[in-house]
């Protein structure tokens, strides 16, 4: 049984919703046009690397877990996964061969937000990113900083380069340069991806929102090299009366679009999850240097942004068409595919 607050809230929520415009005395911008329905149906979507999590996250939603709390606990399940390399424990090191963690949250209902960049040797550093949040006047820690903060606040120091990761790590070291001391090995065995991050984003019955997103970032980047995860604004944002969205790929390009803030305005305009990505990627297109365009003009890397309304309606958006995003409501947990730019370049 919801309790008597609950009840209240649920009911003005309801009611807010049923106008056709709302200028809702909570949002900083301009009034949002109304959805057209689904407020009481929990949504939960992140990049299709969380199809574990979103189940997880909804589960606990439905059963009445804060929805922060709840995709904490989704993407903490690939932040554990030592053999998922793009986050946490087992996520790819940087040059230096040493693992640095960026994440960040944002809580719709309070309307609060936390975030570390190139913490170390904690594998967590979601839960960190909301300490911070929780336990701080500030919102962003980084580094040695980030750290101390960390194991102040009782999170327990380990090792979360592995064995994987460091053979990976000395291969491509090892090939960096022809003429270098490093002998060249194994020259059948590819060089690993450099990018992987799980972006969560959920709405639950009342229509509160949260997101996160987390990631060991760009494999083999500059020590120090912090990307879109824990900038808010890029790598997730959240306004508790529009909608969520976050993104995975290339954090350098995303960062320069402040993507996740922006998707959040298109949608705050009207617009369906499925045109707001794309304005955000045809944005980040227009946004791109030179340097980065192939002959045909269009970006040689890939970028996903991934958008849930307020309302329930949800969508991802890649460059290339291909990439699927997971999602979780009452239908189950299932992959979908993502809405596309560009069709897939042949090689
Ligand atoms: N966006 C992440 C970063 O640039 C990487 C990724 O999503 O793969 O750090």
């Amino acid at each position: 049984m919801p309790t008597r607050r609950e009840f209240l809230a649920s009911t003005a929520a309801a009611a807010t919703l049923a106008s056709r415009t709302v200028a809702d005395p909570r949002s900083s911008g301009a009034p949002m046009p109304a959805p057209a329905a689904g407020l009481g149906r929990p949504v939960v979507v992140s990049s299709a690397n969380g199809i574990r999590g979103v189940k997880v996250a909804y589960d606990r939603i439905v059963r009445g877990t804060d929805c922060l709390d709840a995709i904490i606990a989704g993407v903490n399940i690939q932040e554990l996964d030592a053999d998922d390399q793009s986050v946490g424990v087992g996520g790819l090191p940087n040059a230096d061969g040493v693992v640095q963690l960026d994440a960040s949250c944002m809580h719709g209902p309070t309307k609060r937000a936390g975030s570390v960049g190139a913490l170390e040797g904690i594998a967590t550093p979601s839960l960190v990113a909301k300490a911070v949040m929780d336990y701080t006047d500030h919102i962003m820690l980084v580094g040695e900083g980030a750290k101390r903060f960390a194991l102040a606040m009782g999170f327990k120091e380990q090792e979360l380069l592995t064995e994987k990761t460091r053979q990976d790590w000395l291969r491509w070291k090892a090939r960096l340069n022809k003429d270098d001391a490093w002998l060249d090995h194994d020259d059948d065995v590819a060089i690993k991806f450099t990018t992987g991050t799980i972006n969560m984003n959920a709405v639950d019955a009342r229509g509160d929102i949260s997101s996160v997103t987390t990631t060991s970032g760009m494999a083999w980047k500059i020590p120090g090299r912090i990307g879109d995860s824990p900038v808010i604004g890029a790598g997730q944002y959240c306004d508790n009366t529009v909608g969520a969205a976050g993104s995975t790929g290339r954090g350098e390009a995303n960062i320069k679009v402040c993507g996740g803030f922006l998707t959040v305005e298109f949608m705050r305009q009207g617009l369906a999850p499925e045109v707001a990505v794309l304005k955000t990627l045809e944005r980040l297109v227009a946004m791109t240097e030179t340097r980065l365009l192939r002959a045909d003009g269009r970006p040689n890397f890939d970028i996903q942004f991934y958008a849930l309304a307020k309302d329930g309606r949800y969508a991802a958006g890649t460059l290339y068409e291909g990439a699927q995003f997971a999602v979780c409501d009452e239908r189950g947990a299932r992959l979908e595919k993502c809405v596309h730019l560009y069709p897939r370049p042949s090689r």
